[in-house]
Protein backbone atom coordinates (compact mmCIF):
# COMPACT_ATOMS: atom_id res chain seq x y z
CA UNK A 1 0.00 0.00 0.00
CA UNK A 2 1.46 3.08 -1.04
CA UNK A 3 0.67 6.52 -0.97
CA UNK A 4 3.32 9.18 -1.26
CA UNK A 5 3.58 12.71 -0.46
CA UNK A 6 4.93 14.59 -2.59
CA UNK A 7 7.55 17.57 -1.41
CA UNK A 8 5.14 20.07 -2.36
CA UNK A 9 2.89 18.49 0.53
CA UNK A 10 0.35 16.98 -2.17
CA UNK A 11 -1.04 13.61 -1.59
CA UNK A 12 -0.29 10.94 -3.96
CA UNK A 13 -1.50 7.36 -4.38
CA UNK A 14 1.40 5.63 -6.36
CA UNK A 15 0.79 2.28 -8.75
CA UNK A 16 2.65 -0.46 -7.41
CA UNK A 17 2.49 -2.36 -11.18
CA UNK A 18 3.84 -1.55 -14.45
CA UNK A 19 2.74 -1.88 -17.47
CA UNK A 20 3.68 -4.80 -20.03
CA UNK A 21 1.60 -4.99 -22.39
CA UNK A 22 -0.85 -1.52 -23.81
CA UNK A 23 -3.59 -0.87 -26.36
CA UNK A 24 -4.78 1.76 -28.28
CA UNK A 25 -6.82 4.25 -27.91
CA UNK A 26 -8.61 6.77 -30.13
CA UNK A 27 -10.16 9.84 -28.95
CA UNK A 28 -12.52 10.76 -31.48
CA UNK A 29 -13.64 14.66 -32.36
CA UNK A 30 -16.79 15.93 -30.15
CA UNK A 31 -18.85 16.05 -33.47
CA UNK A 32 -18.35 11.94 -34.25
CA UNK A 33 -18.85 11.63 -30.03
CA UNK A 34 -22.30 13.51 -30.60
CA UNK A 35 -22.97 11.46 -33.68
CA UNK A 36 -22.40 7.85 -31.98
CA UNK A 37 -24.43 8.51 -28.85
CA UNK A 38 -27.35 9.62 -31.05
CA UNK A 39 -26.43 5.92 -32.98
CA UNK A 40 -26.59 4.98 -29.44
CA UNK A 41 -30.23 5.70 -27.93
CA UNK A 42 -28.46 7.76 -25.56
CA UNK A 43 -27.56 4.55 -23.89
CA UNK A 44 -23.40 4.09 -23.22
CA UNK A 45 -24.21 0.31 -22.75
CA UNK A 46 -24.62 0.63 -27.15
CA UNK A 47 -21.77 2.61 -27.72
CA UNK A 48 -19.44 0.88 -29.88
CA UNK A 49 -15.86 0.55 -27.69
CA UNK A 50 -14.07 2.18 -30.76
CA UNK A 51 -16.18 5.33 -30.03
CA UNK A 52 -14.79 5.48 -26.62
CA UNK A 53 -12.01 6.87 -25.10
CA UNK A 54 -12.08 5.84 -21.55
CA UNK A 55 -14.22 2.96 -20.82
CA UNK A 56 -15.22 3.86 -17.48
CA UNK A 57 -18.55 1.60 -17.66
CA UNK A 58 -17.77 -1.00 -15.63
CA UNK A 59 -15.29 -3.55 -13.97
CA UNK A 60 -16.81 -6.29 -14.95
CA UNK A 61 -14.26 -8.19 -16.92
CA UNK A 62 -12.27 -5.61 -17.57
CA UNK A 63 -9.55 -5.40 -14.54
CA UNK A 64 -6.21 -5.49 -16.08
CA UNK A 65 -4.51 -8.78 -15.85
CA UNK A 66 -0.97 -9.56 -14.08
CA UNK A 67 1.67 -11.18 -15.53
CA UNK A 68 1.06 -14.53 -12.90
CA UNK A 69 -2.32 -14.39 -13.88
CA UNK A 70 -1.38 -14.41 -17.85
CA UNK A 71 1.35 -17.41 -17.07
CA UNK A 72 -0.99 -19.39 -15.15
CA UNK A 73 -3.51 -19.59 -18.35
CA UNK A 74 -0.60 -21.09 -20.48
CA UNK A 75 -0.94 -24.24 -17.48
CA UNK A 76 -4.62 -24.44 -18.04
CA UNK A 77 -5.42 -28.61 -18.18
CA UNK A 78 -8.05 -28.22 -20.62
CA UNK A 79 -10.83 -30.88 -20.79
CA UNK A 80 -14.37 -31.30 -20.27
CA UNK A 81 -14.39 -33.49 -16.65
CA UNK A 82 -12.13 -33.76 -14.28
CA UNK A 83 -9.55 -31.24 -15.38
CA UNK A 84 -6.34 -30.09 -12.26
CA UNK A 85 -7.58 -26.44 -13.06
CA UNK A 86 -10.60 -26.74 -11.33
CA UNK A 87 -9.31 -28.26 -8.41
CA UNK A 88 -6.74 -25.49 -8.23
CA UNK A 89 -9.20 -22.98 -8.19
CA UNK A 90 -11.27 -24.94 -5.39
CA UNK A 91 -7.85 -25.19 -3.34
CA UNK A 92 -7.54 -21.72 -3.76
CA UNK A 93 -10.77 -20.67 -2.53
CA UNK A 94 -10.53 -23.19 0.44
CA UNK A 95 -7.79 -20.51 1.33
CA UNK A 96 -9.92 -17.34 1.07
CA UNK A 97 -13.46 -18.73 2.12
CA UNK A 98 -12.74 -22.36 3.67
CA UNK A 99 -16.20 -23.47 2.53
CA UNK A 100 -16.51 -27.59 2.08
CA UNK A 101 -18.17 -27.02 -1.24
CA UNK A 102 -17.40 -25.26 -4.93
CA UNK A 103 -19.67 -25.03 -7.68
CA UNK A 104 -18.85 -22.88 -10.61
CA UNK A 105 -20.81 -20.47 -12.81
CA UNK A 106 -19.83 -18.59 -15.65
CA UNK A 107 -20.49 -15.25 -13.73
CA UNK A 108 -22.06 -13.60 -10.99
CA UNK A 109 -25.28 -13.85 -12.17
CA UNK A 110 -25.60 -17.23 -12.77
CA UNK A 111 -24.60 -17.68 -9.11
CA UNK A 112 -27.87 -15.74 -8.22
CA UNK A 113 -29.82 -17.49 -10.60
CA UNK A 114 -28.85 -20.60 -9.41
CA UNK A 115 -29.29 -19.74 -5.44
CA UNK A 116 -32.74 -17.95 -6.26
CA UNK A 117 -33.84 -20.68 -8.32
CA UNK A 118 -33.23 -23.40 -5.50
CA UNK A 119 -33.62 -20.92 -2.53
CA UNK A 120 -36.47 -18.61 -3.33
CA UNK A 121 -40.02 -19.41 -3.67
CA UNK A 122 -43.27 -17.39 -4.47
CA UNK A 123 -44.00 -14.78 -1.86
CA UNK A 124 -40.59 -15.08 0.06
CA UNK A 125 -38.75 -11.33 0.98
CA UNK A 126 -35.52 -11.51 0.81
CA UNK A 127 -33.97 -8.63 3.29
CA UNK A 128 -30.61 -7.18 2.12
CA UNK A 129 -28.52 -4.09 2.18
CA UNK A 130 -29.26 -3.05 -1.50
CA UNK A 131 -30.27 -4.65 -4.17
CA UNK A 132 -27.66 -5.31 -7.84
CA UNK A 133 -30.16 -5.53 -10.60
CA UNK A 134 -29.32 -8.78 -11.52
CA UNK A 135 -29.66 -10.15 -8.16
CA UNK A 136 -33.41 -8.17 -7.97
CA UNK A 137 -34.25 -9.41 -11.11
CA UNK A 138 -33.23 -13.42 -10.19
CA UNK A 139 -35.63 -13.29 -6.92
CA UNK A 140 -38.45 -11.35 -9.06
CA UNK A 141 -38.26 -13.96 -11.55
CA UNK A 142 -38.29 -17.10 -8.63
CA UNK A 143 -41.85 -15.40 -7.26
CA UNK A 144 -40.20 -13.12 -4.53
CA UNK A 145 -39.03 -9.84 -3.43
CA UNK A 146 -36.85 -7.97 -1.88
CA UNK A 147 -36.86 -5.57 1.08
CA UNK A 148 -33.72 -3.34 1.73
CA UNK A 149 -32.76 -2.36 5.39
CA UNK A 150 -29.51 -0.48 5.04
CA UNK A 151 -29.38 2.21 7.81
CA UNK A 152 -30.59 5.36 6.41
CA UNK A 153 -27.59 6.81 6.15
CA UNK A 154 -26.78 4.68 2.97
CA UNK A 155 -28.64 6.94 0.95
CA UNK A 156 -26.90 10.38 1.92
CA UNK A 157 -24.73 10.92 -0.82
CA UNK A 158 -22.43 13.55 0.86
CA UNK A 159 -21.57 11.72 4.55
CA UNK A 160 -18.35 10.60 5.88
CA UNK A 161 -19.96 7.26 7.54
CA UNK A 162 -17.32 4.96 7.19
CA UNK A 163 -19.24 1.89 6.33
CA UNK A 164 -22.79 2.94 4.49
CA UNK A 165 -23.35 -0.74 3.17
CA UNK A 166 -24.07 -2.28 6.53
CA UNK A 167 -27.49 -3.68 7.35
CA UNK A 168 -29.68 -1.52 9.86
CA UNK A 169 -29.59 -4.39 12.46
CA UNK A 170 -33.03 -3.34 14.04
CA UNK A 171 -34.36 -3.38 10.70
CA UNK A 172 -33.46 -6.97 10.07
CA UNK A 173 -34.71 -8.14 13.68
CA UNK A 174 -38.10 -6.35 12.79
CA UNK A 175 -37.83 -7.69 9.18
CA UNK A 176 -37.60 -11.15 10.93
CA UNK A 177 -40.96 -10.76 12.93
CA UNK A 178 -42.59 -8.93 10.22
CA UNK A 179 -42.07 -11.82 7.89
CA UNK A 180 -41.41 -15.13 9.75
CA UNK A 181 -41.16 -18.01 7.77
CA UNK A 182 -41.31 -16.18 4.42
CA UNK A 183 -37.26 -15.47 4.38
CA UNK A 184 -35.20 -17.68 2.45
CA UNK A 185 -32.09 -15.93 3.09
CA UNK A 186 -30.58 -12.80 4.15
CA UNK A 187 -28.29 -11.09 1.92
CA UNK A 188 -25.37 -8.97 2.47
CA UNK A 189 -23.26 -7.20 -1.11
CA UNK A 190 -19.99 -6.31 -0.27
CA UNK A 191 -18.73 -3.33 -1.38
CA UNK A 192 -22.42 -1.92 -2.13
CA UNK A 193 -22.26 -1.16 -5.48
CA UNK A 194 -25.51 0.57 -6.99
CA UNK A 195 -25.39 3.10 -3.37
CA UNK A 196 -21.51 3.82 -4.35
CA UNK A 197 -19.21 0.96 -3.98
CA UNK A 198 -19.98 1.80 0.04
CA UNK A 199 -18.20 -1.37 2.15
CA UNK A 200 -19.58 -3.19 5.24
CA UNK A 201 -18.40 -3.81 8.29
CA UNK A 202 -16.42 -7.14 9.70
CA UNK A 203 -18.95 -5.69 13.19
CA UNK A 204 -21.91 -5.62 10.91
CA UNK A 205 -21.56 -8.79 9.30
CA UNK A 206 -21.00 -10.50 12.77
CA UNK A 207 -23.94 -9.36 14.01
CA UNK A 208 -26.21 -10.60 10.76
CA UNK A 209 -24.86 -13.41 11.68
CA UNK A 210 -25.50 -14.06 14.62
CA UNK A 211 -29.39 -12.96 14.23
CA UNK A 212 -29.44 -15.37 11.35
CA UNK A 213 -28.84 -17.96 13.45
CA UNK A 214 -30.98 -17.28 15.91
CA UNK A 215 -33.62 -17.28 13.57
CA UNK A 216 -32.58 -20.11 11.81
CA UNK A 217 -32.27 -18.54 8.84
CA UNK A 218 -29.29 -18.73 5.53
CA UNK A 219 -26.76 -15.87 5.09
CA UNK A 220 -25.94 -15.57 1.97
CA UNK A 221 -22.69 -12.77 1.10
CA UNK A 222 -22.26 -11.16 -2.71
CA UNK A 223 -18.63 -11.23 -2.50
CA UNK A 224 -18.34 -9.71 -5.80
CA UNK A 225 -16.71 -6.51 -4.88
CA UNK A 226 -14.61 -8.11 -1.90
CA UNK A 227 -11.72 -7.05 -2.76
CA UNK A 228 -11.82 -3.40 -2.22
CA UNK A 229 -14.29 -3.89 1.05
CA UNK A 230 -11.06 -5.75 2.51
CA UNK A 231 -9.07 -2.85 1.85
CA UNK A 232 -11.89 -0.76 3.88
CA UNK A 233 -11.85 -3.06 6.44
CA UNK A 234 -8.01 -3.33 7.03
CA UNK A 235 -7.77 0.26 7.03
CA UNK A 236 -10.98 1.59 8.75
CA UNK A 237 -12.19 -1.09 11.89
CA UNK A 238 -10.10 -0.71 14.25
CA UNK A 239 -10.28 -4.65 15.36
CA UNK A 240 -8.95 -5.45 11.50
CA UNK A 241 -6.18 -3.50 11.93
CA UNK A 242 -3.37 -5.81 12.90
CA UNK A 243 -4.45 -8.55 10.76
CA UNK A 244 -3.65 -9.70 7.40
CA UNK A 245 -5.72 -9.30 4.18
CA UNK A 246 -6.60 -13.49 4.50
CA UNK A 247 -7.40 -12.97 7.99
CA UNK A 248 -10.01 -11.08 7.58
CA UNK A 249 -11.40 -12.37 4.60
CA UNK A 250 -11.56 -15.66 6.72
CA UNK A 251 -13.25 -14.23 9.40
CA UNK A 252 -15.59 -12.58 6.77
CA UNK A 253 -15.78 -16.07 5.50
CA UNK A 254 -16.51 -18.06 8.63
CA UNK A 255 -19.46 -15.51 9.96
CA UNK A 256 -21.60 -16.21 6.73
CA UNK A 257 -23.16 -19.04 5.27
CA UNK A 258 -23.14 -18.81 1.26
CA UNK A 259 -20.81 -17.16 -0.47
CA UNK A 260 -20.76 -16.40 -4.16
CA UNK A 261 -18.64 -14.10 -6.39
CA UNK A 262 -18.45 -12.44 -10.24
CA UNK A 263 -14.60 -13.60 -10.85
CA UNK A 264 -15.24 -10.91 -13.67
CA UNK A 265 -14.48 -8.61 -10.63
CA UNK A 266 -13.12 -10.68 -7.46
CA UNK A 267 -10.04 -12.52 -9.10
CA UNK A 268 -9.48 -10.00 -12.14
CA UNK A 269 -10.52 -12.52 -14.77
CA UNK A 270 -14.04 -13.62 -16.08
CA UNK A 271 -16.38 -16.64 -14.00
CA UNK A 272 -17.91 -17.00 -11.13
CA UNK A 273 -18.93 -19.20 -8.15
CA UNK A 274 -20.64 -20.54 -5.02
CA UNK A 275 -18.96 -21.80 -1.53
CA UNK A 276 -20.99 -23.24 0.96
CA UNK A 277 -21.09 -26.00 4.11
CA UNK A 278 -24.53 -27.17 3.53
CA UNK A 279 -24.43 -30.67 2.09
CA UNK A 280 -28.20 -30.61 0.96
CA UNK A 281 -28.32 -27.29 -0.39
CA UNK A 282 -25.07 -28.01 -2.21
CA UNK A 283 -26.52 -31.35 -3.83
CA UNK A 284 -29.64 -29.22 -5.00
CA UNK A 285 -27.65 -26.24 -6.91
CA UNK A 286 -25.15 -29.10 -8.13
CA UNK A 287 -27.89 -30.92 -10.63
CA UNK A 288 -28.56 -27.74 -12.08
CA UNK A 289 -24.79 -26.63 -12.77
CA UNK A 290 -24.70 -28.78 -16.15
CA UNK A 291 -27.87 -27.70 -16.78
CA UNK A 292 -27.52 -23.92 -16.81
CA UNK A 293 -23.64 -23.56 -16.90
CA UNK A 294 -21.81 -26.92 -18.31
CA UNK A 295 -20.00 -29.57 -16.45
CA UNK A 296 -19.05 -29.37 -12.90
CA UNK A 297 -15.43 -28.68 -13.52
CA UNK A 298 -15.76 -25.39 -15.77
CA UNK A 299 -19.35 -24.17 -15.23
CA UNK A 300 -19.06 -22.33 -18.61
CA UNK A 301 -15.96 -20.68 -17.72
CA UNK A 302 -12.92 -21.43 -20.05
CA UNK A 303 -9.87 -23.47 -18.09
CA UNK A 304 -7.80 -20.57 -18.98
CA UNK A 305 -9.59 -18.23 -17.14
CA UNK A 306 -10.03 -20.66 -14.34
CA UNK A 307 -6.37 -20.62 -13.77
CA UNK A 308 -6.35 -16.67 -14.00
CA UNK A 309 -9.20 -16.58 -11.20
CA UNK A 310 -6.73 -19.12 -9.12
CA UNK A 311 -4.26 -16.90 -9.14
CA UNK A 312 -5.86 -13.73 -9.26
CA UNK A 313 -7.55 -14.45 -5.92
CA UNK A 314 -4.70 -15.16 -4.37
CA UNK A 315 -3.53 -11.81 -5.06
CA UNK A 316 -6.04 -10.53 -3.97
CA UNK A 317 -5.07 -11.22 -0.63
CA UNK A 318 -2.09 -8.68 -1.11
CA UNK A 319 -2.83 -4.55 0.38
CA UNK A 320 -0.20 -3.29 -2.41
CA UNK A 321 -2.76 -5.04 -5.26
CA UNK A 322 -6.38 -3.76 -3.61
CA UNK A 323 -5.47 -0.43 -2.33
CA UNK A 324 -4.68 1.08 -6.06
CA UNK A 325 -8.80 1.10 -7.11
CA UNK A 326 -9.71 3.00 -4.09
CA UNK A 327 -7.04 5.09 -3.24
CA UNK A 328 -7.88 6.28 -7.30
CA UNK A 329 -11.08 6.64 -6.65
CA UNK A 330 -10.36 8.51 -3.22
CA UNK A 331 -7.96 11.26 -5.57
CA UNK A 332 -10.48 11.58 -8.28
CA UNK A 333 -13.32 12.18 -5.82
CA UNK A 334 -11.57 14.40 -3.46
CA UNK A 335 -10.20 16.62 -6.50
CA UNK A 336 -13.87 16.95 -7.74
CA UNK A 337 -15.06 17.65 -4.06
CA UNK A 338 -12.77 20.39 -3.83
CA UNK A 339 -13.72 21.88 -7.13
CA UNK A 340 -17.63 22.32 -5.85
CA UNK A 341 -18.63 18.80 -7.93
CA UNK A 342 -21.28 16.79 -5.84
CA UNK A 343 -19.72 13.52 -5.69
CA UNK A 344 -20.42 10.21 -3.20
CA UNK A 345 -18.74 10.57 -0.33
CA UNK A 346 -16.86 9.01 1.58
CA UNK A 347 -15.14 7.91 -1.95
CA UNK A 348 -15.79 3.95 -1.93
CA UNK A 349 -14.80 1.33 -4.25
CA UNK A 350 -15.11 0.39 -7.60
CA UNK A 351 -15.36 3.88 -9.06
CA UNK A 352 -16.09 7.35 -8.52
CA UNK A 353 -19.40 8.61 -8.55
CA UNK A 354 -21.48 11.50 -9.33
CA UNK A 355 -24.39 13.23 -7.62
CA UNK A 356 -26.52 13.69 -10.60
CA UNK A 357 -29.79 14.34 -8.79
CA UNK A 358 -27.66 17.96 -6.94
CA UNK A 359 -25.48 17.76 -10.65
CA UNK A 360 -28.44 17.78 -12.63
CA UNK A 361 -31.00 19.51 -9.76
CA UNK A 362 -32.82 21.44 -12.78
CA UNK A 363 -33.92 18.51 -14.62
CA UNK A 364 -37.09 16.42 -13.99
CA UNK A 365 -36.23 12.94 -12.14
CA UNK A 366 -38.77 11.86 -14.91
CA UNK A 367 -36.28 12.72 -17.66
CA UNK A 368 -33.52 11.07 -16.29
CA UNK A 369 -30.99 13.31 -14.42
CA UNK A 370 -28.32 10.24 -14.42
CA UNK A 371 -29.01 9.19 -17.78
CA UNK A 372 -28.43 12.78 -18.97
CA UNK A 373 -25.18 13.13 -17.31
CA UNK A 374 -23.88 9.69 -18.76
CA UNK A 375 -24.62 11.02 -22.07
CA UNK A 376 -23.78 14.51 -21.86
CA UNK A 377 -20.25 13.38 -20.20
CA UNK A 378 -19.90 11.31 -23.06
CA UNK A 379 -19.95 13.74 -25.21
CA UNK A 380 -17.42 16.20 -23.84
CA UNK A 381 -15.12 13.69 -22.79
CA UNK A 382 -15.24 10.34 -24.65
CA UNK A 383 -15.26 9.00 -21.14
CA UNK A 384 -18.40 6.17 -20.95
CA UNK A 385 -19.80 6.07 -17.32
CA UNK A 386 -22.78 4.32 -16.59
CA UNK A 387 -26.84 5.56 -15.74
CA UNK A 388 -27.49 4.24 -12.01
CA UNK A 389 -30.11 5.61 -11.69
CA UNK A 390 -34.06 5.71 -12.52
CA UNK A 391 -33.50 3.75 -15.59
CA UNK A 392 -31.63 0.98 -14.01
CA UNK A 393 -35.26 0.85 -11.86
CA UNK A 394 -38.76 -0.93 -13.48
CA UNK A 395 -41.58 0.55 -13.44
CA UNK A 396 -44.14 0.53 -10.55
CA UNK A 397 -46.28 -1.61 -10.79
CA UNK A 398 -49.05 0.79 -11.56
CA UNK A 399 -47.24 1.28 -14.66
CA UNK A 400 -45.65 4.96 -13.61
CA UNK A 401 -41.68 5.33 -13.88
CA UNK A 402 -40.04 4.22 -10.25
CA UNK A 403 -37.99 7.51 -9.39
CA UNK A 404 -34.88 5.82 -8.08
CA UNK A 405 -33.73 6.96 -4.58
CA UNK A 406 -30.46 8.47 -5.66
CA UNK A 407 -29.23 9.18 -9.39
CA UNK A 408 -25.36 8.07 -9.81
CA UNK A 409 -23.22 8.45 -12.84
CA UNK A 410 -20.85 5.75 -12.00
CA UNK A 411 -17.51 6.07 -13.45
CA UNK A 412 -15.74 2.67 -13.12
CA UNK A 413 -12.09 2.35 -12.86
CA UNK A 414 -11.74 -0.91 -13.97
CA UNK A 415 -8.39 -2.37 -11.28
CA UNK A 416 -5.26 -1.18 -12.29
CA UNK A 417 -6.61 -0.19 -15.94
CA UNK A 418 -6.02 3.77 -16.05
CA UNK A 419 -2.81 6.58 -15.47
CA UNK A 420 -2.60 9.24 -13.80
CA UNK A 421 -3.21 11.55 -16.60
CA UNK A 422 -5.70 9.73 -17.62
CA UNK A 423 -7.30 10.39 -14.32
CA UNK A 424 -6.77 13.79 -14.51
CA UNK A 425 -8.12 14.58 -18.03
CA UNK A 426 -11.08 12.75 -16.65
CA UNK A 427 -11.53 15.39 -13.28
CA UNK A 428 -11.09 17.99 -15.91
CA UNK A 429 -13.72 17.21 -18.15
CA UNK A 430 -16.17 16.67 -15.09
CA UNK A 431 -15.22 20.57 -13.60
CA UNK A 432 -16.07 21.76 -17.22
CA UNK A 433 -19.11 19.97 -17.01
CA UNK A 434 -20.55 21.08 -13.85
CA UNK A 435 -19.42 24.54 -14.87
CA UNK A 436 -21.55 24.34 -18.07
CA UNK A 437 -24.42 21.62 -16.42
CA UNK A 438 -27.30 24.81 -17.37
CA UNK A 439 -26.86 23.52 -20.58
CA UNK A 440 -27.60 19.90 -20.40
CA UNK A 441 -31.63 19.16 -20.49
CA UNK A 442 -33.20 15.42 -19.92
CA UNK A 443 -34.20 12.66 -22.55
CA UNK A 444 -37.20 10.48 -22.92
CA UNK A 445 -38.18 7.45 -24.19
CA UNK A 446 -37.78 6.05 -27.41
CA UNK A 447 -37.98 2.56 -27.15
CA UNK A 448 -37.67 1.40 -23.75
CA UNK A 449 -37.71 -3.13 -22.68
CA UNK A 450 -39.32 -4.81 -20.23
CA UNK A 451 -36.17 -6.70 -18.56
CA UNK A 452 -33.86 -4.81 -17.49
CA UNK A 453 -34.60 -1.58 -19.64
CA UNK A 454 -30.71 -0.27 -18.82
CA UNK A 455 -29.35 -2.39 -21.10
CA UNK A 456 -31.05 -2.42 -24.53
CA UNK A 457 -33.32 0.91 -23.94
CA UNK A 458 -33.03 3.85 -26.31
CA UNK A 459 -33.39 7.56 -25.10
CA UNK A 460 -34.13 10.69 -27.13
CA UNK A 461 -32.82 14.56 -25.59
CA UNK A 462 -36.02 16.31 -24.98
CA UNK A 463 -34.62 18.79 -27.49
CA UNK A 464 -31.79 20.55 -29.30
CA UNK A 465 -29.60 20.92 -26.13
CA UNK A 466 -26.72 18.34 -27.13
CA UNK A 467 -25.99 20.57 -30.61
CA UNK A 468 -25.78 23.52 -27.74
CA UNK A 469 -23.44 21.58 -25.65
CA UNK A 470 -21.18 20.99 -28.34
CA UNK A 471 -20.96 24.19 -29.28
CA UNK A 472 -19.78 25.92 -25.89
CA UNK A 473 -17.62 22.84 -25.70
CA UNK A 474 -15.66 23.75 -29.38
CA UNK A 475 -15.56 27.52 -28.04
CA UNK A 476 -14.17 27.24 -24.93
CA UNK A 477 -11.10 24.53 -26.26
CA UNK A 478 -10.90 26.37 -29.40
CA UNK A 479 -11.94 24.05 -31.48
C1 LIG B 1 -21.26 -7.34 -11.01
C2 LIG B 1 -21.99 -7.81 -9.86
C3 LIG B 1 -22.79 -8.95 -9.94
C4 LIG B 1 -22.99 -9.72 -11.23
O1 LIG B 1 -21.78 -10.24 -11.71
P1 LIG B 1 -21.57 -10.56 -13.26
O2 LIG B 1 -20.34 -11.38 -13.30
O3 LIG B 1 -21.39 -9.23 -13.96
O4 LIG B 1 -22.77 -11.29 -13.72
C5 LIG B 1 -23.46 -9.35 -8.80
N1 LIG B 1 -23.35 -8.67 -7.66
C6 LIG B 1 -22.58 -7.57 -7.55
C7 LIG B 1 -22.48 -6.86 -6.24
C8 LIG B 1 -21.89 -7.09 -8.64
O5 LIG B 1 -21.16 -5.98 -8.53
Amino acid sequence: MNRIKLSNGEDLPLEMHKVKIVQKLELKPVEKRLEAIKEAGNNTFLLRNRDVFLDMLTDSGTNAMSDLQQAAMLTADDCYAGGESFFRLEAELKKVFNKKFFLPAHQGRACEHLLSRVMVKKGNIVPMNYHFTTTKAHIRLQGGDILEIPADEAFNTSSDALFKGNIDISKLKKAFKQHKGKIPFVRLEAGTNLIGGQPVSLQNIKEIHALCKQNNVPFVFDASLLQDNLFFMKTQEDSCKDKSILEICNEVADNVDIIYFSARKFGCARGGGICLNDEKLFSEIRQLVPLFEGFLTYGGMSDKEIEAIAVGIRESMDIDMISQGPQFIKFMTEELKKAGVPVVTPPGGLGCHLDAKAFLSHIDPENFQAGSLASAFYIISGVRGMERGTIAEERNKDGSECIAKIELLRLALPRRVFTMSQIKFTIDRIIWLHKNRDLIDGLEWEEEPEILRFFLGRLKPVNDWQERLVEKFKQDFDL
